[in-house]
């Protein structure tokens, strides 16, 4: 069935507020939210240890942290509690984004039991499982994604005991790997440019012989869609395949994509056709979807990039986030001075819906319309 992707409005008059269609917490953050609150109600006294922060939200981290629980590693992998200080009696919960087979063996070896406490998303072991597939079948596992975020290394770790694997990051790096497909740059040149982003003993002159594209779940679909497109291309044209032969060298591996991360960008593509002023997107700085929801709102509109309602400091300041830059930034004047004003909103799939409702009643506030929010709940009834 054909999805409706239309935004949902809030018409306050002066103030009128597009809704995703799609937005917010997905699966797979609900569940391991859900499981790392039910360890600590079941757990009274014991201590218990994340991995890493568990979703890239910050207000869901504090939360977690305020109820005894410690983060041992920062988002990119370093240490902030030793893993010698782990007892077998400790419990450590893996976030959703799933971790390498390095760190759950160390933990097993600690003694310590992981399973029961694995928030692991479906959907990131349902990319594992793929690169297992396609792994058995000789192809070489090339993995679209941020080759220091969590998932990716996870991704990583899995795809590499089963085949040789690289990471590209964007398009760019992918159109230098293709060169090694083609035999246009040494091996030299490889390990440098690649250095770290691929599997041990990867043998540029033989590893890209067969190749299967997967990616971390939260990438831009579109994206992840270009990569494999320009990928097949070029495997077809260097090994003389046509579309009917093109499987001999390219691995299909189009479902990897998340449902959660498409249905969100799907639902920003829905909004946009609207005529608005400005763009709102709510998460966490350091979220990969909510950066690419992001980057699609730009293309077409002013967009600030919000962790929370307290970021909108009145109705003429705002600090935003730009990802690009990765620094925080004031402007002033990003309300219109019109009436209606448009404005869209959405979130990542690691954001409370408490966040955006906080923001939607925020701008109210600021619009001085003095709507009860039962008022406006009763719209929708
Ligand atoms: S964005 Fe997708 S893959 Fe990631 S946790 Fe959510 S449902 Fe799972």
């Amino acid at each position: 069935m054909k999805k409706d992707f239309t935004p949902t409005l809030l018409d306050l008059g002066p103030l009128q507020i597009y809704l995703a269609r799609h937005f917010g917490f997905c699966y797979g953050v609900e569940n391991a939210i859900e499981i790392a609150f039910r360890t600590v109600e079941e757990n009274p006294g014991k201590r218990i240890f994340l991995l890493s922060e568990m979703i890239h939200n910050p207000q869901v981290n504090a939360d977690l942290q305020s109820h005894g629980v410690q983060f041992m590693q920062d988002n990119y992998g370093k240490q902030i509690i030793p893993f010698s200080g782990l007892t077998a009696d400790d419990i450590v919960i893996i976030p959703a984004f799933g971790t390498t087979l390095q760190l759950e063996k160390k933990l097993s070896q600690l003694g310590i039991e992981t399973e029961k406490y694995n928030t692991t998303c479906p959907f990131v072991e349902k990319v594992w499982n793929r690169s297992e597939q396609i792994a058995k079948k000789n192809y070489t596992i090339i993995i679209h994604g941020k080759p220091k975020h969590e998932e990716t290394r996870a991704t990583f770790s899995h795809a590499a005991a089963n085949a040789p694997s690289v990471v590209v990051k964007d398009m760019e790096q992918t159109i230098e790997l293709a060169k090694y497909i083609k035999g246009e740059k040494s091996v030299e040149q490889f390990h440098e440019e690649f250095k770290g982003q691929y599997s041990e003993n990867f043998d540029v002159t033989k590893d890209l012989e067969r190749i299967g594209v997967v990616n971390q779940t939260t990438m831009l679909a579109s994206d992840t869609q270009a990569i494999a497109d320009y990928l097949k291309q070029v495997m077809a044209e260097k090994h003389g395949l046509t579309s009917i032969n093109v499987d001999e060298r390219f691995a299909d591996t189009r479902d990897t994509l998340c449902y959660a991360t498409l249905e969100n960008q799907q639902a920003v593509s829905g909004m946009l056709q609207t005529d608005a002023d400005l763009a709102m997107v709510v998460g966490g700085y350091n979220s990969s979807n909510t950066s690419h929801l992001v980057e699609l709102c730009e293309e077409k509109l002013p967009t600030y990039f919000i962790s929370s309602e307290e970021k909108i400091l009145s109705e003429k300041e705002i600090l935003h986030y730009n990802f690009h830059t990765k620094e925080e930034l004031l402007t002033t004047g990003f309300l219109p001075n019109k009436k209606p004003v448009k404005i869209l909103i959405t979130s990542g799939a690691s954001c409370p819906d408490a966040l955006v409702e906080g923001i939607i009643n925020k701008l109210i506030y600021l619009s001085d319309l003095k709507i009860p929010t039962e008022q406006l709940i009763e719209k929708f009834q």
